[in-house]
């Protein structure tokens, strides 16, 4: 049996990851499930998958947590340590589905004991990529694609050189305000944001999507994770989102993966690896879709995908200040205290005060100087709204 660890279980990649596991009961041991606020889900997770180990990432949730595992034999914890030592234990597989940075140290901690690491937290490698592929080669680990556009490139690389790679085009389903006139975004709430036209996936990277930040985000990961050139990577609005990305190679051809929009598509590829397995993903009847468009994206609607490509040009831990810039913004949109398109500008703002103090972006990539980066710029991020709104 594979003994499996799903990190941030309750979320909409953890709860994928534990459909696609539930199918198959003989196959996988669970080792430790992970998650936060929703004690009452975790807890039923881990009794229905016979875990090990349940982890919440709030302290407080602890005794709760107890209580809704008590006569079980299944193990309790709770705190962002618990997180780190439930990914130390030992386990075949490992998902990394938790949202956010707060993904990174468990995340290498999980790297650490050489296993394979799903990777759904892209902001980990935003944040750290250098960080993340160094401590995977130093032990051993083998880090696999989770998001559906590099599952996309990994999967249209297979046998294939990357030598012979001249482009990787992911797409970009628009998000919610694709078709919306640019002078509505400014009032966009946070209700209109949070409903994704084609992909049903937490509310956070919902948003994202609305704002093209969570494609600004992957831009990078396509960068650290296939080590190309930024001046390689191109995004290409698709509003079917049935197209997850294309390899372009060196003969002008064009390997696209196309599929229904379904995360266990992705989550699946990297549970069986390197093998290809059935999946209980729909089918796509392209008849019946008939047409599938295409379109440049519009850099005044998205201006985080400018942002990405300074990020890129910066280097070092621009990455860190960028992510949490947008991490503290979406809080602060999400409490209702600035608008949609703020979230930009405050990224930007915070993004050209590291620039203007080159040493803090430059400092080596530790896990502490990532840790710290990111903490300077959310509090940078909450300065920039406090001075926009004066
Ligand atoms: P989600 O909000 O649905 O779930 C997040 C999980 O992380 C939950 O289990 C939550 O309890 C846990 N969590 C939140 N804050 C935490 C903290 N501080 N410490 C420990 N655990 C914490 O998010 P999601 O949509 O499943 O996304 C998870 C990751 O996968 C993100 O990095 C996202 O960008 C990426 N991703 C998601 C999708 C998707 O379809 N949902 C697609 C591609 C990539
Ligand atoms: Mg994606």
């Amino acid at each position: 049996m594979r003994r499996v660890t799903i990190l941030g279980a309750t979320g909409s990649i953890g709860q994928n990851t534990i459909d696609l596991i539930r199918r198959e009961p003989n196959a996988y041991k669970v080792v430790a499930l992970t998650g936060g606020a929703n004690i009452a889900r975790l807890a039923a997770d881990a009794r229905a998958l016979g875990a090990e180990l349940a982890v919440t990432a709030y302290d407080d949730r602890l005794e709760e947590l107890r209580d809704a595992l008590a006569g079980t034999g299944i193990e309790a914890a709770a705190g962002a340590e618990a997180v780190i030592d439930a990914a130390r234990r030992p386990a075949d597989w490992i998902m990394s589905a938790i949202v956010g940075a707060a993904g990174l140290a468990p995340g290498l901690a999980a790297l650490e004991q050489g296993t394979t690491l799903a990777l759904a937290n892209k902001e980990s490698l935003v944040c750290a990529g250098a960080l993340v592929l160094e401590t995977a080669r130093r032990h051993g680990a083998r880090l696999l694609p989770v998001d559906s556009e590099h599952s996309a490139v990994f999967q249209a690389l297979v046998g294939e050189d990357i030598d012979a790679v001249e482009r990787i085009v992911i797409t970009a389903s628009g998000g919610a305000f694709r078709d919306w006139p640019l002078e509505r975004l400014a009032r966009a709430t946070v209700a209109e944001a949070s409903s994704h036209p084609n992909w049903d996936m937490g509310q956070r990277i919902t948003i994202d999507s609305a704002s093209m930040f969570n494609k600004a985000l992957e831009v990078i990961e396509t960068r650290e994770f296939f080590g190309v050139n930024p001046e390689q990577i191109e995004v290409l609005v698709h509003p079917e989102s049935m197209v997850h990305a294309l390899v372009g190679f060196v003969d002008g051809a064009l390997m696209a993966h196309v599929g229904a929009p379904d995360m266990r598509h992705a989550i699946g590829y990297a549970l069986h690896w390197p093998e290809r397995r059935a999946l209980p993903v729909p089918r796509l009847d392209l008849a019946a879709v008939g047409q599938m468009t295409f379109r440049a994206p519009d850099e005044a609607r998205y201006p985080a995908l400018r942002l990405a490509r300074t990020v890129m040009e910066m280097g070092g831990l621009a990455g860190s200040v960028f992510n949490a810039a947008k991490e503290r913004s979406l809080d602060l949109f999400i409490d209702g205290r600035i608008g949609f398109l703020d979230m930009a500008a405050i990224v930007e703002r915070v993004l050209d005060r590291f620039a203007a103090q080159g040493s803090h972006v430059n400092a080596a990539m530790t896990l502490d100087n990532v840790l710290q980066t990111d903490h300077l710029a959310r509090v940078w991020a909450e300065e920039a709204m406090v001075e926009k709104a004066g």
